[in-house]
C-alpha cells in the first residue's frame, strides 16, 4: 500500500489521489511551430526511469490541490512532497 504526504492533509492513502504524470514538462514555447511527431512526442513521451522519478498528483478525495513528488518506481518510497509552482 502506498501512503502519499500531500502538503496540505499529510499522509493518505493512495486511493485518495490521482497520479498526474511526469512533473516539470514545459508546455512548447512555439506551439503553432511543431509538426505533428513533435507535438505528438510532447503529448505522449514521458520518462520512464527506474530509480527516482519526479511526478505530479491531485487529492481528488480530499483539498483537490495538486503537488508533486519524487517517488521511487522499484521501491515506491516518496520524498520531497511540494506545492506545484513551490521551486525545488
Ligand atoms: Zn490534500
Amino acid at each position: 500500500m502506498l501512503f502519499l504526504p500531500c502538503p496540505w492533509c499529510g499522509p493518505r492513502d493512495e486511493t485518495e489521489f490521482r497520479n498526474g504524470g511526469e512533473a516539470g514538462v514545459a508546455y512548447p514555447t512555439d506551439p503553432d511551430a511543431l509538426d505533428d511527431a513533435a507535438w505528438a512526442e510532447f503529448l505522449f513521451v514521458r520518462a520512464n526511469p527506474e530509480g527516482w522519478f519526479h511526478e505530479r498528483w491531485v487529492h481528488t478525495a480530499g483539498c483537490r490541490q495538486w503537488f508533486s513528488v519524487e517517488r521511487h518506481t522499484v521501491t515506491n518510497e516518496i520524498r520531497d512532497p511540494r506545492p506545484i509552482g513551490d521551486p525545488a
